[in-house]
């Protein structure tokens, strides 16, 4: 989005020949003009409200309105604004389900409400016009085009602070700290563990019934006013548990851990050489490419989750200790099986039982300190994804990126709130583009082209509605559904507008470990669009 400024100029400059243009920037973008405040928790909250978004939202993607009901998901968390103070946003947002089993890219989270303070609120009165808008909503459903759309909120996903802040419960350093079982922990070389793998589940009921519990629930919570699970509609997050918490814990283990499980320099180094090899092999899906191991300092959450799923069981095989290889192996094939829809449903107990042996194998060969909160919710994860299907429908992955994008929408120190709410305003006027359809970019004529086929364009890439394919390494390797594992050698246009891909396919299959480049053989085929 251009600055208000630049625009300006643009527009005096259009007015010549077009004088029916608006002059200011402002009226051109819709922006709202007033941004209603109220002091709350200590800061100061401004309401966009529920209805508007999901309304908002139908506008932006027209394939929504086809929906009979409305599913959201919640998202609560804080946000520091500034290096230099405390200042933080405390969003609330919102994440229309239908959109979570979609593709990665199409998941857009909006803003229900926007808290701004000095300090973390002082209290969870800020989530009161939320809570009274989901109340009617519940009772109403959401009016469109004069029909009410059933409303209900499938799930709060956040990380393990905001969990604990918002249904007013002990953290995750607390006795009673988990959010799923009613174990007591156990003080151990300064932090809290929850060594007990099998204790009862913790009962929706029993965090409603405030106080009556345990010790786990710290006093009320206005969400206790909806028709919410405190417990199972609070899954874990796989994100922060799993991929922020559980793989940097190991990683930190290798590199800087007891002297038993601590690898040397050079396996460090080897590691991270073997690691750099596969970046020209990351498709461009990946939001960033491997970087090495001695940067994990730097590692942001997708670059776990890649270590965890691909480049880590190869990196590690034959040069780290048998032992802690078959350990990370088991998060690697239980983390797989949840995140895999066609494993998830029937595998999930199976993942739990191997997600357990690696928690208890971990107390062994790293030592029962390193049992805290995040390491223990492995053993709760199967039973979040037995209920929500992948743990891809749960993440903290979109609102994420969204928060990010919104601290972007800050141009200056002055007056945040009402800064982020006018720029909202005005990419709420925006729709979205349709790209479901096949779209070829890049063109060149350097073929290879096959005898018989008509070619009216040849292109460099490919896009298709959730991936890519491109002739260059890292995007030109493809499984097609028949199980083939062919190369992509050109994408081009017949005489009929049919988008066509020419490949070359491996003869043998890759599970016979040889694979001779000079078998190659020449085909094309119509991609699914
Ligand atoms: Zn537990």
């Amino acid at each position: 989005m251009i600055p208000h400024v630049a625009l300006g100029k643009l527009l005096t400059i259009l007015s010549k020949d077009h004088p029916t243009l608006p002059k200011d920037p402002r009226t051109l973008l819709k922006t709202v003009t007033c941004v209603k405040t109220t002091e709350l928790s200590g800061g100061v909250y401004h309401h966009s409200g529920i209805e508007s978004g999901i309304l908002s939202q139908f506008l932006v993607s027209p394939e929504l309105q086809k929906l009979t009901s409305v599913s959201m998901q919640v998202n609560v968390d804080g946000l520091p604004l500034f290096k230099s103070s405390n200042a933080q946003f405390w969003p609330v947002l919102g994440l229309i389900e239908q959109y979570v089993c979609n593709v990665q890219q199409n998941k857009l989270p909006f803003v229900i409400g926007l808290y701004y303070g000095k300090k973390k609120p002082s209290s969870l009165h800020f989530l009161n016009p939320f809570v009274e808008e989901a109340q009617r909503l519940e009772a109403e459903g959401v009016l469109f085009e004069r029909r009410a759309l059933p409303f209900k909120i499938s799930t709060f996903i956040c990380d393990a602070p905001a969990r604990a802040l918002v249904r007013n419960v002990k953290g995750h350093s607390g006795y009673y700290g988990c959010d799923k079982c009613v174990q007591k922990g156990v003080h151990y070389e300064n932090r809290m563990t929850f060594p007990q793998t099998d204790s009862a589940p913790r009962l929706d009921h029993a965090v409603r019934d405030e106080l009556s519990d345990d010790s786990h629930q710290c006093g009320e919570t206005p969400l206790a006013l909806l028709s919410v699970g405190l417990v199972t509609q609070f899954p874990l997050d796989y994100m922060h548990l799993v991929c922020l918490g559980v793989t940097r814990k190991l990683l930190h283990l290798w590199l800087k851990g007891r002297r038993l499980t601590r690898f040397s320099p050079s396996m460090v180094k080897e590691i991270s050489r073997v690691l750099l090899t596969f970046t020209p092999h990351v498709p461009c899906e990946f939001n960033r490419k491997q970087r090495s191991m001695e940067d994990v300092e730097r590692w942001k959450a997708t670059e776990f989750r890649q270590f965890l799923l691909y480049t880590g069981p190869v990196s590690l095989k034959g040069l780290v200790p048998t032992q802690v290889y078959n350990n990370f192996m088991l998060l690697s094939v239980g983390i797989t099986i949840l995140l895999n829809v066609s494993l998830c449903a029937d595998l999930a107990d199976y993942a739990h039982r191997i997600l357990v042996l690696f928690v208890d194998h971990c107390s062994k060969l790293y030592g029962k300190e390193h049992v805290t909160y995040n390491m223990h919710g492995l053993v709760h994860l199967s039973q979040d994804a037995k209920k929500y299907g992948v743990l891809d429908n749960i993440s903290c992955f979109p609102f994420e990126n969204f928060l990010g994008c919104l601290k972007k929408l800050l141009r200056k120190p002055a007056q945040p709130l009402e800064q982020v709410v006018r720029r909202l305003s005005e990419r709420s006027q925006h729709r979205r583009t349709n790209i479901s359809k096949t779209r070829s970019l890049r063109e060149h004529n350097h073929g290879p082209l096959l005898n018989g086929l008509s070619v009216k364009k040849q292109y460099e890439e490919c896009y298709f509605q959730d991936f890519v394919v491109k002739r260059s390494e890292g995007d030109n390797c493809v499984l097609l559904e028949n199980k083939d594992i062919v190369v992509i050698q050109n994408v081009v246009v017949d005489e009929m507008d049919n988008t066509l891909l020419i490949y070359k396919r491996f003869l043998f299959p890759l599970s016979q470990n040889q694979v001779s480049p000079q078998k190659f053989r020449l085909h094309f085929t119509e991609p699914r669009v």
